[in-house]
């Protein structure tokens, strides 16, 4: 028999775990490598699993609050920071834990410590005190992204955080100013504010995500805006500085002009760029774009043949989910088959409170294209599930090519949007038609149905609500 392949997998997150683990599945010789001491990354240690525990609190301490309105008045929740952070770190311990198990049990090699090419078959891992050599057949980089702060906010002061420091929940400063209103200003203005920091989020385009739809958009802007003290558009943030009182003054600068405004703390939030410097890439043929990309093929190798990457260091868009996916064409493609990567549809979600989703087609992207699409939408003022739960703020919507039918996409603004999208995935991922979704009985009551009833009522058979389009035939 042929010895095994020998791969070393560069980053323990959630696109080199998933490479490392199926590898071992496959019968090679597997070497993961990072920094921290178990597999999990980024995404487990300082990004999605701690983000997502915090927001939970925030959601209990924003339900419990609204109750009021149906009949159930609780006191103001108190606030036990410690207990708090400790139930937040238990989660990442037990998730990170179990994965160190689960390496373990698959016989991979976990090697703490930082590493870096020194030619296209070695990596030298600074472990403490002492450097250990990996050979390798084959390797991954899978090494993330790190947060990108523009160089007038770089201000070295324990009061200015990137998301790594907001999670830590170190405090809860009676005043926050958040430079972004993308995926993580937006996620952490809804964690401190619903902990009571009176937040103030800055936006330097026209609108909170931009990338997102605005229809979509504006329902969440409107629960943001009611729990924040300030949404500043088409304004930025152009420097910081520490005042005497354990403050930071930030210069904004918008449409009205140039002002100072002092906050307690400051969270910067304003896009991540891959870690692909000081990797020693430079020793092997791998190639990086100006934005610090490795750039790979759609078998996700470098231009170095033995070197392959996957992950937020591999491209756009920086979402854990697309990394894992990346990761099984990698260690396929490693393994002599045939696998590329080019998943029609990749969803996005904002775990905010709402939570907004979609997947696929954007309207703004079809309209900005000139691609002949049309829209149904359902909105859950209409839904029976919604109304049940007192939570009636949401709109569920796919994105149809006109003509035959066929979904391109969808998008959801709504409580739990971030599991309905799996749905409008798979439709859009298989090729389904708008009919299929109507054709498809669906829980009763729900708001998956939401996704059944929009595309009723694209034809006008909704039972709960009349579209003001002209009903279709399916
Ligand atoms: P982002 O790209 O989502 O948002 C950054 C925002 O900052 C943009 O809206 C941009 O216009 C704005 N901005 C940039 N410079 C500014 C300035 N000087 N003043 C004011 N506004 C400014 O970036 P992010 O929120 O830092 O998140 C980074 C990436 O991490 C995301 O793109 C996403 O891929 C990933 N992420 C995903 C999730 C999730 O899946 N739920 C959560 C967190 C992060």
């Amino acid at each position: 028999m042929a010895d095994p392949i020998r791969l070393a997998v560069l980053g323990a997150g959630p696109g080199g775990y998933p490479a490392a683990f199926l590898a071992a599945e496959r019968g090679m010789d597997v070497t993961l490598i990072d920094v921290r001491p178990q597999p999990g990354g980024v995404c487990l240690y300082e990004g999605c699993i701690p983000s997502k525990a915090l927001l939970h609190a925030a959601s209990v301490v924003t339900d419990a609050r609204a109750a009021a309105a149906i009949g159930l008045t609780f006191d103001a929740p108190r606030l036990d920071l410690d207990r708090l952070r400790g139930w937040k770190d238990e989660v990442v311990r037990g998730l990170t834990g179990g994965l160190g198990q689960i390496a373990r049990a698959r016989k991979v090699r976990y090697v703490q410590g930082r590493g870096r090419f020194v030619d296209a078959h070695t990596l030298r891992v600074a472990t403490e005190g002492e450097l250990t050599e990996v050979q390798f057949d084959a390797a991954i980089v899978a090494t993330g992204s790190s947060a990108s702060i523009p160089p007038p906010l770089r201000l070295a002061s324990s009061r200015v955080w990137d998301a790594e420091a907001a999670l830590r929940l170190t405090e809860v400063p009676a005043t926050l100013l958040v430079v972004g209103g993308g995926y993580i200003g937006l996620e952490m203005a809804t964690v401190y504010a619903a902990l009571g920091s009176r937040v103030t989020v800055v936006e330097a385009t026209a609108g909170l995500l931009p990338g997102a739809d605005r229809d979509l958009v504006d329902v969440l802007a409107k629960r943001v805006a009611s729990v924040v003290e300030g949404i500043l558009l088409l304004t930025s943030v152009d420097g910081l500085a520490e005042t005497d009182d354990d403050g930071v003054r930030a210069t904004l600068s918008g449409a009205a002009g140039t002002e100072e405004r002092r906050f307690d703390r400051v969270l910067i939030a304003t896009g991540r760029r891959p870690n692909s410097a000081d990797l020693g890439l430079d020793t092997t043929c791998a190639l990086v774009t100006a934005r610090g990309f490795v750039e790979v093929s759609p078998q996700r190798r470098t231009a170095e043949p033995s070197i392959y990457a996957i992950g937020d260091v591999a491209g756009e868009p920086m979402l854990a989910h697309k990394a894992t996916h990346e990761a099984r064409v990698a260690v396929e493609a490693i393994g002599g088959e045939p696998s590329v990567w080019e998943p029609p549809v990749i969803p996005a979600v904002i775990y905010t409170d709402p939570e907004l989703a979609w997947c696929g087609l954007t309207e703004t992207e079809a309209r900005t294209r000139g691609l002949d699409i049309e829209v149904a939408r359902f909105p859950w003022s209409a839904s029976g599930r919604a109304a049940t739960a007192a939570d009636r703020e949401g709109l569920t919507k796919w994105l149809v090519e006109a003509g035959t039918g066929r979904v391109m996409g969808a998008g959801i603004v709504g409580r739990g949007a971030g599991d309905l999208i799996a749905e409008a995935t798979l439709a859009v991922e298989m090729g389904a038609r708008l009919d299929d979704i109507r054709l498809t009985v669906h829980p009763h009551p729900s708001r998956s149905e939401t996704l059944m009833e929009a595309a009723e009522a694209f034809y006008g058979t909704s039972p709960h609500f009349i579209a003001r389009n002209h009903p279709r035939t399916p």
